[in-house]
This record gives structure tokens, C-alpha cells and sequence, in this order.
């Protein structure tokens, strides 16, 4: 990686990603090999924190996300154009709010960094429900993607806590998964719909509030979570759960990016969002053509690359 002393702050560089997950980093990488002059920002947080094992990744199923992002930052080094800056941004704007497509910066504790693109790649912040015991269990016994972590749970009874419109989507996507699916509705009303969808698949739903989940494990030794009802419990080896999500950071908001019903930046199929110059990867970005963000490692990667192809064939026409 690129001496940050070699390169004053005030140079303008060819593009600025800030953030440094897999979509910030698959971009870097794709720009390093262009011999494009990048500086990456991380903050040092990510959204998958609170797992130690990341799952549907090829190379890297069941690998610590550290051991991930090390592996990444390797192959970064060997690119000298490529600079990681371990610092949080704290606001961007256009270099000529009435030129943006001219360039970007973007400020940080250490310093103003300005480049000629400005590349997204913030993430997304998951809030969970408030059930006591969740945020303990989320990462491991307690999830909210089955193919990240479903088969994980193979062979245990399984929860789905919430009878939202997802349920029986997500009881499906379990129900070869798991020894036994159950939806904990946790006092909530439960649409007609749902239910009927619910029973098709006979799938059980426990009407009961959810007072809390405690970590346990599971007679054969399997990592679980007991959840205390209102008038009773289960016993269970996995609890999946809908987070709502939110922006990461605040820069689409701060730079008046047109979002998505997702609450996700909204990008065409180049990663371009509705501010020239400014593009956007990853778990905060969502194209027309899915229901729904595509948030994994994989489809973050992919977007990362697709974006850097984006930025580099613009700088071309320059
Ligand atoms: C509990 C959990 C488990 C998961 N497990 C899996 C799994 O097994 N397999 C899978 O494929 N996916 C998994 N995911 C989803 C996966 O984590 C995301 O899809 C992926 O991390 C998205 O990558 P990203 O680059 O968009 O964002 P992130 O990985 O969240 O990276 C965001 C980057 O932006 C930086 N950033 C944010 N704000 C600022 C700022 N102000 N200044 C500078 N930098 C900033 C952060 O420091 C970080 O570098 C999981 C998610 C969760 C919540």
C-alpha cells in the first residue's frame, strides 16, 4: 500500500471510497489494478461484528470476518496506489456544489481527503427488536439471514420471532433446515394471511409475548437459546429475527441521494446514484431490479467491483 506522507491530504485523488467492508475493499482492489490513485476510509466497524463466523462466502465459509478483511487488506498491499486510512468520516459535500461531478471531499478527524469520485460503502446498522436477551443471542444462535446462518441450526428446532409478512418466507426457507419450525408472534395480532400460510406449511405459532431468550444449549450439546414466553417456553437451536435497517453513516442524507422504500440508496445498474459522481456499494445500495438490497459478502464484493469498473470507465471519458 501506498506511503500516506508521499501524498498530501489536499491532492486531489482519483476516487474516495469510504467504508471498508467488502464492497469498499473489492472496489479498492479492482482500482489498485488500474493503477487508480484510491484512499480508503474505515471506521473500523462492521455490520457483521457481532458473528465470529461468516458462512456463504467461497473460499471463506465458517472464517472469522477479522481473518477476512485480513486476508483483503494483504492483497491490498501489494497495490501502490491503493491507501487504507484507519479514520471515520464525519461529513462529505461537493468540491463546487454546483459542479459535483468536478470531485468531492470528504473530512475526517486526521484531515480532509478530496478525490475526483466519491464512492458509498458505509453499510447498514441493524436494529433489532427489544426483546431482552436478543442482541446477546444475534450473531450466533440468533440470525437474520438463513443462508448465512441456517445450516448451522440443521437438525434443532428453530423460531422465527415475529408473524410479519416474512414468516412463512422464512419458514420455508428453513423448513428443510430445521427439525421443527415455530413462529413466536410475541403478543402481536397475527395477519389472516399469514397464518393461512403459516398452517399450509404447518408451521406452529406460539401467540404468547416473548419475555426474554437466555443462551443454552441444547441436550446433544448444541448451542441454543431458551425463550421464556408469557405462559410457557421453547427450547430452541436457532431464532431467526428482521432487523430494521438503517444508513450507517449519514452521507446519502447529508448529499441529498434519492433512497429506496428499503431506507437504501437508490443505484442504477453501474452503481450510480442520483448525484453525478457519486456512486454506492453494498449493503446500503439498492437497484431497481431487486425486490430488495442484496446484502451478503458475495453480493457486496460484486458491487464493489461493478462500482470501481463504473468510476474507472467515467474517469476515462475526462
Ligand atoms: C450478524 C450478521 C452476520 C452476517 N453474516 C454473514 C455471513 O455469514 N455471510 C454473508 O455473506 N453476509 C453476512 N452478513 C451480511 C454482511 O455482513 C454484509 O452484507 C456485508 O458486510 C456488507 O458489506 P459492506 O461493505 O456493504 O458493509 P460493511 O461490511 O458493514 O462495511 C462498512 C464499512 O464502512 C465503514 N464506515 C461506516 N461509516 C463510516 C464513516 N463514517 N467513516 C469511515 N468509514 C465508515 C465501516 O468502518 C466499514 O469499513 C451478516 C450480517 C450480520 C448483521
Amino acid at each position: 500500500m501506498r506511503d500516506a506522507t508521499r501524498h498530501p491530504l489536499h491532492d486531489l485523488h482519483d476516487a474516495v471510497i469510504v467504508g471498508a467492508g467488502p464492497a469498499g475493499l473489492a472496489a479498492a482492489l479492482m482500482l489498485g489494478r488500474t493503477h487508480r490513485d484510491v484512499v480508503v476510509l474505515d471506521s473500523g466497524t462492521y455490520r457483521n461484528d457481532p458473528t465470529d463466523a461468516m458462512h456463504n462466502v467461497l473460499g471463506f465459509d465458517g472464517v472469522e470476518p477479522a481473518e477476512f478483511r485480513a486476508a483483503a487488506h494483504r492483497t491490498l498491499a501489494a497495490y501502490d496506489t491503493v491507501e487504507l486510512r484507519r479514520t471515520s468520516a464525519h461529513d462529505v459535500a461537493p468540491l463546487d456544489p454546483a459542479a459535483p461531478a468536478d470531485g468531492f471531499v470528504v473530512r475526517t478527524a486526521e484531515g480532509d481527503v478530496a478525490g475526483r469520485r466519491l464512492l458509498l460503502a458505509t453499510g447498514v446498522r441493524d436494529e433489532l427488536p427489544a426483546t431482552p436477551g436478543l442482541a446477546e443471542l444475534f450473531g450466533t444462535v440468533a440470525a437474520h439471514c438463513p443462508y448465512c446462518h441456517g445450516h448451522e441450526f440443521s437438525g434443532t428446532p428453530v423460531a422465527i420471532l415475529g408473524a410479519g409478512p416474512h414468516a412463512p418466507r422464512v419458514a420455508g426457507l428453513l423448513e428443510r433446515i430445521a427439525s421443527r419450525v415455530v413462529v413466536l408472534a410475541d403478543g402481536a395480532d397475527v395477519d389472516p394471511q399469514v397464518r393461512e400460510a403459516l398452517d399450509a406449511r404447518g408451521v406452529a405459532v406460539r401467540p404468547e409475548r416473548v419475555l426474554r431468550l437466555e443462551r443454552t444449549a441444547l441436550a446433544d450439546g448444541h448451542p441454543g437459546a431458551r425463550a421464556v414466553l408469557d405462559g410457557g417456553e421453547e427450547l430452541l437451536g436457532g431464532v431467526m429475527v428482521a432487523p430494521a435497517l438503517h444508513q450507517a453513516a449519514p452521507f446519502a442524507a447529508r448529499l441529498g441521494l434519492e433512497l429506496r422504500d428499503s431506507g437504501c440508496v437508490a443505484v442504477d445498474a453501474m452503481a450510480r446514484t442520483s448525484m453525478p459522481g457519486v456512486l454506492a456499494a453494498g449493503d446500503l445500495a439498492h437497484t431497481a431490479d431487486f425486490p430488495m438490497p442484496l446484502a451478503s459478502v458475495t453480493a457486496a464484493m460484486a458491487a464493489g467491483q461493478l462500482a470501481a469498473a463504473s468510476i474507472d470507465s467515467d474517469l476515462l471519458t475526462l
